[in-house]
């Protein structure tokens, strides 16, 4: 068997709320100002109603509305494949399997929580969504969401993709999006940082801050977000739900989950139902989150409050962090420079339930060639980072003589990120060694703000 499918009727109908089933349920976000714990009403000027109340949920499943899982049949379920021709070539006793979000209208996962948001917003009649991409994907997803749903979208996208991905702003302005290169000279935030440094590549960071800067100035327009937060983690664990049915068709259950992480939807959209199993069940999956070296906010970072955004807009959040004034290298894995992790997955690290590896940017490439050309799939620049650690893996159980399965998250094509590949192929990419002082950089400022004791 190369594809595990599910019928249409099969696509879940709910989606997992972990934090139900945490054993440490996360620490409050806190106000900048007072430091104290926030409360919904907080969020109301950013947020819709509909997605506070997930965000703060704890709910172990929450019903998906018709309507999103009406569109959701566009590219849902998505395919299961086991990578006989990967597995042949690593000559491994592995077996491995990769769930596709590739599939869908935007080319990556993110299409799934943008649906969800982009219905939430127009049920309290929301006319313009504000929000910040760093590889194009997030953007894309959120235009074809809110076209859909005839609600204008304004994307802040980081300088270094929108230079290096033109058609990545081609794509969001068919669906009727408007893209502008961050930092802006459209709002404070963005004025600040490029007076400070007008060459800049721009970050994750500072176009949320643009974004959010906007949407509070308007009362008809709220913020997105495309990860990070616990509301965009749960709608991503449709990945994991049909995963599960999928490893049950299979007759075949996963020994280790992998993915790549960013701000950690991806990662939890496949993971959190698996770490169901293991929190209620007794199973023992392996899960992986796989990040840049370049970016290791997970294993180099401080578990710490810190901001979300560069501008200090957000409220704080408890999480492994680098900093908010961290500037990651300019790697091709746009997606996965964000200086923190989210909260739901930093919790679980930190509680020794989930695990993390950093990987540089070359092994990734490498693996990502392999990948393709075993298997056909050109894959996004941030999934490789799942494929190195998946390719490691193999080859630990080859040494092991053991057969182990293999799960990793396949988020996204690379179609739209073949600039990256040519300067693969060129010799241009390099890894990136980070000094105490680099990873130091972006925390000092924080020490106005709670530290977490251990
Ligand atoms: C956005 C993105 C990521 C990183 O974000 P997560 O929230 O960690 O998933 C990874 N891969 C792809 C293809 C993306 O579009």
């Amino acid at each position: 068997m190369n594809k595990i499918l599910l019928e249409e009727n099969e696509i879940p109908r709910h989606w997992y709320n972990i934090q139900a089933d945490m054993p440490n349920r996360p620490l409050p976000p806190l106000h900048p100002g007072t430091k104290q714990p926030i409360g919904p009403e907080d969020l109301a000027p950013i947020f819709p109603m509909g997605l506070i109340k997930q965000e703060v949920s704890t709910e172990q499943f929450i019903e998906i509305p018709d309507e999103v899982r009406d569109i959701y049949k566009l590219w849902r379920p998505t395919p299961m494949y086991r990578a006989h021709r990967l597995e042949k070539l690593l000559d491994t006793p592995a077996k491995i399997y990769y769930k596709y979000e590739g599939v869908s209208p935007s080319g990556s996962h993110k299409t799934n929580t943008a649906v969800a948001q982009a219905y939430y917003n127009k049920q309290e009649g929301v006319k313009k969504i504000t929000t910040e991409t760093g590889a194009g994907q997030w953007g894309t997803a959120l235009s074809i969401a809110c076209n859909m749903f005839d609600i204008e979208c304004e994307v802040y996208m980081v300088r270094i993709s929108f230079d290096q991905k033109p058609y990545r702003k081609a794509i969001m302005n068919s669906f009727n999006g408007k893209v502008y290169a961050s930092p802006s000279d459209r709002t404070k935030a963005g004025r600040d940082i490029l007076a400070q440094d007008p060459n800049t590549s721009g970050s994750l960071g500072i176009a949320i801050s643009e974004a959010i800067e906007m949407a509070v100035q308007d009362e008809h327009t709220k913020y997105a977000l495309g990860s990070v937060l616990n509301h965009v983690l749960m709608h991503q664990t449709i990945i994991g739900e049909e995963s599960l049915l999928q490893m049950e068709k299979a007759g075949d259950f996963p020994d280790i989950v992998i993915a790549p992480l960013g701000g950690g939807s991806n990662f939890a959209g496949i993971s959190f139902p698996f770490l169901r199993h293991n929190l209620k069940d007794g199973k023992k999956v392996r899960c992986i989150a796989v990040e840049p070296a370049s970016c290791p906010k997970l294993t180099k970072g401080e578990f710490r409050y810190d901001f979300g955004d560069t501008a200090g807009y957000t409220p704080l959040l408890p999480m492994y962090t680098l900093g908010h004034n961290f500037r990651p290298a300019a790697i091709h894995a746009g997606g996965l420079r964000y200086h923190g992790a989210s909260v739901l997955c930093s919790q679980l690290l930190r509680d020794g339930l989930i695990e993390a590896n950093a990987i540089q940017q070359l092994e990734c490439f490498e693996a990502g060639i392999t990948f393709a050309r075993t298997e056909g799939i050109m894959p996004a620049p941030e999934a490789t980072h799942g494929i190195a650690q998946a390719i490691r893996e193999a080859n630990i159980a080859k040494e092991e003589g053991k057969s182990k399965t293999i799960l990793f998250n396949l988020c996204g094509h690379g179609h739209l990120d073949m600039q990256a590949y040519q300067d693969y192929f060129d010799g241009k990419l390099k890894d990136h060694y980070l000094t105490e002082e680099d990873l130091k950089s972006g925390i000092k400022e924080l020490s106005d703000y709670p530290a977490i004791p251990n």
